[in-house]
């Protein structure tokens, strides 16, 4: 689904540039269940930026099914980012004042459905999450956790090709944690390509890939053995 050659982001500061990505090559193919891990600063967020065509790299290609995304203009990213990406963020990133089915509905009005299928599918979403009993909830009368629910059923509603999270467990207690990494291995184990950031090794072990990032560049890339079940 991904291919990376060479990417560098630099953010221009002042009158200096500053070089966070420095040449990152990656390969991540459909299904796959991958954690980014390093230290803060290391580039995590922002690598995470250009798989989800929120921004776009300085130099480098990024192909995502087949399309070459790292030269679009912002009209072609942002159809994109609505078909093909699901992304979920630390600090949820909800309307306030909307209720979960209106969160998890919104997406599919760019995506041009009806009003009826928007209900229809995102009353299904919010079921498949758990939260079927807090759909006219809105965000402040829901828990950390069911807030973090609605995101990701939010991040589903367009059936994307990949799911990305950075953080998603970050402003949560390790209880909630442990039922939204439940959630994510359930995505993932229904075919979904699942792609998360995370500081914490048992968050990350609920990947099959962990890929180490240090100092702009990746340090390591490791594929869990996977144990005959015979
Ligand atoms: P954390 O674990 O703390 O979330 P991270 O690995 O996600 O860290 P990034 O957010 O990707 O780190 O930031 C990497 C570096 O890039 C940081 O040193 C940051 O200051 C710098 N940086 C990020 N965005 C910008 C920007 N828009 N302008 C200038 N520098 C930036
Ligand atoms: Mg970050």
């Amino acid at each position: 689904v991904i291919e990376i050659r060479d990417i560098t982001r630099d953010f221009p500061l002042g009158q200096e540039v500053v070089k966070v990505l420095k040449g990152i090559n990656l390969d991540i193919d459909r299904g796959e269940y991958v954690a980014f891990m390093g230290p803060s600063g290391s580039g995590k967020s922002t690598l995470m930026n250009l798989l989800g065509c929120l921004d776009t790299p300085t130099s480098g290609s990024y192909v995502l099914n087949g399309k070459d995304v790292s030269k679009m203009s912002d009209d072609e990213l942002a159809e994109i980012r609505n078909k093909e990406i699901g992304f979920v963020f630390q600090t949820f990133n909800l309307l306030p004042r909307t209720t979960a089915l209106d969160n998890v509905a919104l997406p599919m009005i760019y995506a041009g459905a009806s009003k009826s299928e928007r209900i229809e599918r995102a009353e299904d979403v919010l079921r498949s999450v758990g939260l079927g009993d807090r759909m006219d909830h809105k965000p402040n009368q829901l828990s950390g956790g069911q807030r973090q629910r609605v995101a990701v059923g939010r991040a589903l509603v367009n059936k994307p090709s990949i799911i990305l999270a950075d953080e998603p467990t970050g402003n949560l207690d390790s209880k909630t944690s442990v039922e939204i990494m439940n959630l994510f291995d359930e995505i993932h184990a229904s075919g979904n390509t699942v792609i998360l950031v995370t500081h914490e090794e048992d968050i990350a072990k609920h990947a099959h890939r962990i890929i180490r990032l240090k100092d702009g560049m990746v340090e390591s890339d490791e594929r869990k053995s996977v144990v005959s079940q015979h």
